[in-house]
């Protein structure tokens, strides 16, 4: 049998943050019926499960805890009758302060979730307003009370930086208070302001002024060095983890590895194809669910490898490259990874090539150069 990961995606949200682009609405609670049966009946008409143990399940969104828990425990009871699930394996589903509470969570410890992803982006109120977020400093410490409550021992923030009227104060504050609350994992991202969205035109009638590169550059290093300091190791640029406590999930993504998308427009790599599903929810809730294929060549697979394993601190195998593509990394990409080498961008050791401090830095740089 092989190895797999499901993602499940969940498209609802209390409100619509003023900077998200993703795939979600605020203002259909009325379809969570029939999104959760249409999910299942997608998870049911999967082929060839039968070929598979699933060793990781995440599901991500939207905001997963705005479903009643009782929707959880169907659709991941459906993957178990679907597919066998090791019994290690990890499954995590994301959740939103406001929208969760202990007995949500006792409820998902019994459905078998064991890790649980909280969007907590910053502590300051000020802040979270800004950002349009629905909840409040009190309301997140509310959810990690009752997440730690219910049982659960692994936990991840998400975190946000250079955002409008942040000040390094503010960063050191919220990572300081994130540590303080002993989770086993934290996620590290820098504010993108996404065409589309209210905060792009905000930006663009020039009511705010973007941090600069250098000022962002500042924030994750002080944030990456408050981390350093209380035992957490950078495992790839965006994410931290006490030891033992890497996302298992994520890695799969990084090492380009086979994952099932299930739910509304929701990613696969399977058969060696990429596709997506619908985006329409009304054609999805219909049963119309497959969105498309996603073109793609050998050459950008040999791309999407090195740029996907050059985010992790332990870099590329040059040994895991030919095994993958029965090709020797230098007959594709000696030139680059040489040239890089002499820039300081990238290094070799024990034959792993990865990235520098510099070249971390300097990430999208050296991912071009695969392109
Ligand atoms: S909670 Fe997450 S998915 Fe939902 S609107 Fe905010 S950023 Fe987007």
């Amino acid at each position: 049998m092989k190895d797999i990961s499901i993602y499940i995606h969940i498209p609802f949200c209390v409100k619509k943050c003023l900077y998200c682009d993703f795939n979600s609405f605020s203002d259909k609670s009325g379809y969570f019926t029939e999104y959760k049966n249409s999910l299942i009946q997608e998870i049911n008409s999967f082929e060839k499960a039968n070929d598979f143990t699933v060793r990781t399940i995440f599901i991500g969104g939207g905001t997963p805890s705005v479903l009643p828990s009782l929707f959880i425990d169907e659709i991941l009871n459906a993957v178990g009758r679907k597919f066998y699930i090791d019994k290690n394996a990890e499954i995590s589903i994301e959740a939103n302060p406001g929208t969760v509470d202990y007995d949500k969570f006792s409820d998902y410890k019994k459905s078998g979730v064991n890790r649980v992803s909280i969007g907590m982006q910053a502590i300051q109120d000020r802040l979270l307003r800004i950002l349009g977020r629905a909840h409040n400093k009190d309301g997140f410490l509310k959810s990690v009370e009752s997440v730690r409550k219910a049982g659960f021992e692994n936990i991840n923030f998400d975190i946000m930086f250079a955002l409008p009227n942040q000040s390094f104060y503010d960063l050191e504050e919220t990572i300081k208070t994130a540590v303080s609350l002993s989770p086993t994992h934290l996620s590290l991202y820098s504010l993108i302001i996404e065409e589309r969205t209210p905060f792009f035109d905000m930006y663009e009638k020039g009511e705010f002024l973007p941090v600069s590169d250098e000022d962002d550059r500042k924030m994750y290093y002080l944030a990456k060095d408050i981390l350093k300091e209380n035992g957490f190791l950078q495992y790839e640029i965006s994410n931290f983890a006490q030891k033992g406590f890497k996302c298992r999930h994520n890695i799969v993504y990084w090492e380009r590895k086979e994952y099932i998308g299930f739910g509304l427009g929701a990613c696969s790599f399977f058969g060696g194809k990429r596709f997506h599903n619908n985006y329409s929810i009304d054609e999805y809730i219909k049963g119309e669910r497959f969105g498309g294929f996603e073109d793609f060549t050998e050459k950008d697979a040999l791309a999407e490898f090195m740029f996907l394993g050059l985010r992790m601190n332990k870099g590329i195998s040059r040994k895991e490259f030919f095994d993958y593509f029965n090709t020797p990394i230098n007959n594709v990409f000696g030139d680059v990874i040489k040239r890089n080498i002499k820039k300081g961008l990238l290094f070799e050791k024990d034959g792993r090539i990865c990235l520098t401090e510099k070249g971390f830095d300097l990430a999208n740089i050296v991912f071009e150069e695969f392109l």
